[in-house]
């Protein structure tokens, strides 16, 4: 559990951002609401906060309007525009010309999620393997001859590709031309920084997102905990480096300092993380990839491909679309 999975906001997300019938849109929407009822019956620290996405001048209106629109037409029917005053009342310290409050947004203990699902799928005879890494993909009889590097294999009639950073290598090793498909995948790196300071607000803080759709911009974060985070950046990487690269902190503090004065002697570095994206850098918005292959002669194999954010809120949907997907081929 080091994946991507374990490198990220823990934001669940309301589905305001994603083209309307986009995966993202359908699978966060109906991910979100799955999750909320799944962390309370596994007892998994979760809190529906809400968030409020800020616009700091007047050229930024029209965008968080048709914001509040495009959540509408994805179903999110409880937005609620804000004046700057009323901004003010809520979260005195950001700086806003107008805001719009998400409601159903909120944070949750990725790592308790993640727990509670391995207990549940290991109740149910699932088998999980750990430290051992695919690096054969045979076609046997109809089936796939799947090999780890240990030596151990499996042969297996349906194959699902879930390995988030490394699903183009999977889909390549099972015979896919990513590049010819459109499927190549680029990393995006992501950093944060925590600080100690304290707010008088409890709510998650967001800036316009990025037009591009490239990420959601620099935002403030709470955790369970009640830690203060701020992220994540966004910079397209060749390698996969987690370090923090502190040269990028001058441009991290003027993007947060236009919405929220802080105290920069309090921001320290925190984790880092890095998206599976199929958008490359300059293209505009790409969905998630999940398909059954059988139009490439892949019959069984399941590609999931861009996994990347909300695709921890979405990760209960994504499960039932795949299994919708598995029930139909037999
Ligand atoms: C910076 C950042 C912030 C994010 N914030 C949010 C958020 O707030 N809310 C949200 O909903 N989503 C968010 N996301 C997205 C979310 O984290 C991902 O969509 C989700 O965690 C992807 O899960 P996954 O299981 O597909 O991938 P992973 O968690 O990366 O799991 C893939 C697994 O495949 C394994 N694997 C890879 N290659 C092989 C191989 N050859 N053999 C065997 N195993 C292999 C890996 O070891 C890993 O365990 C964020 C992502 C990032 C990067």
């Amino acid at each position: 559990m080091a994946g991507t999975s374990s490198r990220n906001s823990e934001v669940i997300h309301s589905g305001i951002y994603y083209p309307q019938s986009s995966l993202k849109a359908e699978l966060c929407i109906e991910g979100r609401k799955l999750l909320y009822k799944y962390l309370a019956e596994n007892k998994v620290a979760h809190r529906n906060c809400g968030k409020l996405v800020v616009a700091v001048n007047e050229s930024e209106i029209a965008a968080l309007m048709e914001l509040q629109a495009n959540g509408i037409r994805n179903g999110v029917s409880d937005l609620e525009i804000l004046s700057g005053a009323e901004c003010k009342k809520l979260a005195p310290e950001v700086k806003a010309v107008m805001g719009m409050l998400v409601p159903s947004t909120g944070i949750m203990d990725t790592h308790g999620l993640m727990r509670a699902m391995k207990i549940e799928f290991e109740a149910n005879d699932g088998f999980l393997l750990f430290d051992s890494e695919v690096c054969e993909i045979k076609r046997i009889d109809e089936k796939y001859l799947v090999t780890f590097t240990n030596g151990e294999q499996f042969l297996a009639a349906t194959l699902i590709n879930a390995a988030g950073l490394e699903c183009e290598k999977i889909a390549s090793l099972a015979g896919i031309d990513t590049a010819a498909t459109g499927l190549k995948l680029h990393w995006c790196k992501a950093e944060y920084y925590k600080t100690s300071e304290r707010f008088c607000f409890d709510k998650l803080i967001y800036p316009m997102p990025d037009p591009t759709g490239m990420y959601l911009g620099i935002h403030l974060t709470l955790n369970i905990a009640g830690e203060v985070r701020f992220g994540p950046s966004a910079y397209y990487v060749h390698e996969l480096d987690y370090a923090m690269d502190e040269s990028h902190k001058q441009e991290f503090i003027d993007s947060v300092t236009q919405y929220l004065n802080i105290d920069t002697e309090k921001l320290h570095p925190d984790d880092t993380g890095i998206r599976p994206k199929l958008q490359a850098a300059g293209e505009g918005f790409r969905d998630f990839y999940i398909k059954e292959e059988s139009s490439k002669y892949l019959s069984g194999f399941i590609n999931l491909m861009g996994i990347e954010s909300p695709g921890l809120t979405s990760c209960l949907a994504i499960a039932r679309y795949t299994a919708d997907i598995i029930a139909s081929l037999n």
